[in-house]
């Protein structure tokens, strides 16, 4: 039995940890014990969480996050890469620069904190990685070519660190959740909403707290032996991706 599997807590970090699924996704680790840092642009930290500012484009940004919890929580042992956005156009109109942010933050920004924590991660000889994806990534979706290939591009990143860390005993898998109530659905249109609703067998959009209870799942004990997964929790709506 490994330290880890006594149930102790954990330091954990979740970027984007301010608001929407991160925030969910936080509040769960917190709940359970363990100590929670979290990234946010300047909102500032829920109560009970230690808070970094950081913009996950920004390589220096996120070294310096990466340090200042280290420093205050000791090293990170569960990282959750949820810090994403959407800048959906079609095809032939979406330009160069709403491509290339959308992949540095959502895909670039995710591998940033995946690369800062592995060292530590394969030192200790454990370590969860946990990557938000999307039912997008998988299915793709119209207008959102940046996003979806974003989205796609994690699995790569989650597969392929399982298999350079598995040995170290760190996993690495992915979150795709369908639609979820916050506030990226929001901003959906009332038509399109409708129409999305139709086309989830679950018939309703998820709470955050849905992705969180899967989250902290697999950075559980319990979840040792699966790594390089890809799990939906879309309510039905990628089934067959
Ligand atoms: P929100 O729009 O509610 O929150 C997005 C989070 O990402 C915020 O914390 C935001 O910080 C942070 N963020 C965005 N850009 C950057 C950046 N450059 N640097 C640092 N932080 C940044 O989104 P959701 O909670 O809905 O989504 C969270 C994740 O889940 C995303 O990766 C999204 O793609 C994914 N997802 C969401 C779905 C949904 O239905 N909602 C479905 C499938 C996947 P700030 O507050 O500073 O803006």
């Amino acid at each position: 039995m490994t330290r880890k599997e006594a149930a102790v807590a954990r330091t954990v970090l979740v970027t984007g940890g301010n608001r929407g699924i991160g925030l969910a996704i936080a509040e769960a680790f917190a709940k359970q014990g363990d100590r929670v840092a979290i990234t946010h642009r300047g909102s500032g930290a829920p109560a009970g969480m230690f808070g970094v500012t950081c913009d996950v484009t920004d390589p220096a940004a996120v070294d310096a996050a990466f340090a200042a919890v280290e420093a205050e929580l000791g090293p990170v042992e569960v990282l959750v890469a949820n810090a994403g956005i959407t800048d959906d156009t079609l095809l032939m109109r979406m330009s160069e620069e709403q491509f290339d942010r959308v992949l540095d933050t959502n895909l670039t920004g995710s591998w940033r904190f995946a690369k800062r924590a592995a060292t530590k991660m394969m030192r200790a000889r454990w370590g969860r990685m946990i990557f938000i994806s999307s039912v997008v990534g998988l299915s793709g979706g119209a207008g959102q070519v940046n996003y979806a290939a974003s989205k796609a591009g994690l699995v790569g990143v989650a597969r392929s660190i399982a298999r350079e860390l598995g040995s170290r005993n760190v996993t690495a898998n992915v979150v795709a959740p369908g639609f979820i109530a916050t506030d990226m659905t929001a901003a959906l249109p009332e038509a399109r909403r409708e129409e999305i609703l139709k086309s989830i067998p679950a018939g309703r959009l998820a709470d955050p707290e849905e992705v969180a209870a899967v989250v902290t799942w697999l950075a559980s004990d319990s979840a040792g032996y699966v790594t390089g997964a890809v799990i939906p929790v879309d309510g039905g709506l990628g089934m067959g991706h």
